[in-house]
């Protein structure tokens, strides 16, 4: 009966659906194939501080070469990994293979590793950033993890407990993409962190809209306050790079210092004393 229920059910489908299915399977079949093949990379952007431009750390960032699609964003493949639970080994394995990438750069620099709200449900979160520090040599306070509001608003209690825990491992918190999600300021009194990174919307809406700049500048003043440092993101022009300096902001990144690059190529960004072309700015 069940069976037949199971038929009639699917019967109901749009062809479209079936379709959208059909093509999420096949993303998690190739997905599973790359973890095992390992064909998934990691390149690195640059974060960099605000008045020196001194590169002060590097955010990992996965990237994909499927055979016959070519470049899978992660935008793409990282809600896939989410729901088939694809996303614990595939987290424990950027989070292992940045450490170990980090921990040999020019310059003790520090690197900053996305966690996805899921990993917060694995039991054992803690004892693998412990792992990948233990196993890398590479010391905790050059570890950044980057969780979103999301983190904030599932199982809060639990996860307030994991994020002191990881501190207690000399790691450090930032919370990527804020003003995005649901996340209220209370949160921000409850949550350990040291780092508010701004979303790239509010940068790309600087020197547009006037709202822009007072969101922006409101939570540089709130980062100050709370003794974290402020991170704009997405910063791709001078103009928004003078605005957030003088608005006070501690780092920027965006496509304007660097884009993502592979591992060979960012020792030579790591190494320069600031990133060279606007060094003189
Ligand atoms: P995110 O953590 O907010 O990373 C920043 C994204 O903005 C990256 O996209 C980066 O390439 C892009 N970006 C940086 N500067 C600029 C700029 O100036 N202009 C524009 N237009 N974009 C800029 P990417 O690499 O495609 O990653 C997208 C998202 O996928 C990330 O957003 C993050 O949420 C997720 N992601 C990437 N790697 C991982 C990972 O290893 N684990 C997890 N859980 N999520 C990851
Ligand atoms: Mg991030
Ligand atoms: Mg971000
Ligand atoms: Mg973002």
């Amino acid at each position: 009966a069940a069976k037949a229920d199971g038929r009639r059910t699917r019967r109901l489908f749009e062809p479209a659906m079936d379709a959208a299915l059909q093509a999420r399977r096949a993303l998690e079949r190739d997905l599973r194939a790359a973890i095992a093949a390992e064909a998934l990379e990691v390149h690195y952007q640059p974060l960099v501080d605000a008045r020196t431009l001194a590169v002060t750390g590097c955010e990992a960032l996965l990237r994909w070469r499927h055979p016959e699609r070519g470049f899978v964003s992660p935008a793409d493949f990282i809600p896939v990994a989410e729901e088939t639970g694809l996303i614990a080994s595939l987290g424990e394995w950027v989070l292992a293979r940045a450490c170990r990438e980090a921990a040999g750069w020019p310059r003790p620099v520090r690197v900053a590793v996305n966690l996805s709200p899921v990993q917060f449900r694995a039991p054992d979160l803690v004892g693998t950033v412990a792992r990948a520090l233990t196993e890398s040599g590479l010391d905790p306070a050059r570890l950044e993890l980057e969780i979103t509001e999301q983190v904030m608003l599932e199982e809060s209690a639990a996860n307030i407990a994991v994020l002191h825990r990881l501190r207690g491992l000399g790691v450090r918190i930032a919370i990527d993409d804020f003003g995005t999600g649901y996340a209220s300021l209370s949160y921000l009194r409850a949550f350990p962190f040291d780092k508010i990174k701004i979303d790239r919307s509010f940068t790309a809406a600087l020197g547009q809209e006037a709202a822009a700049l007072a969101v922006v500048q409101a939570v540089i003043g709130l980062g100050a306050s709370l003794g974290t440092t402020t991170v704009a993101e997405g910063v791709e022009t001078e103009a928004q790079l003078a605005v957030l300096r003088r608005s006070g902001c501690d780092e920027v990144q965006g496509f304007l210092f660097s884009r993502p690059v592979p591992a060979a190529d960012l020792r030579a960004l790591v190494a320069a004393p600031a990133v060279p072309w606007l060094a003189a700015a």
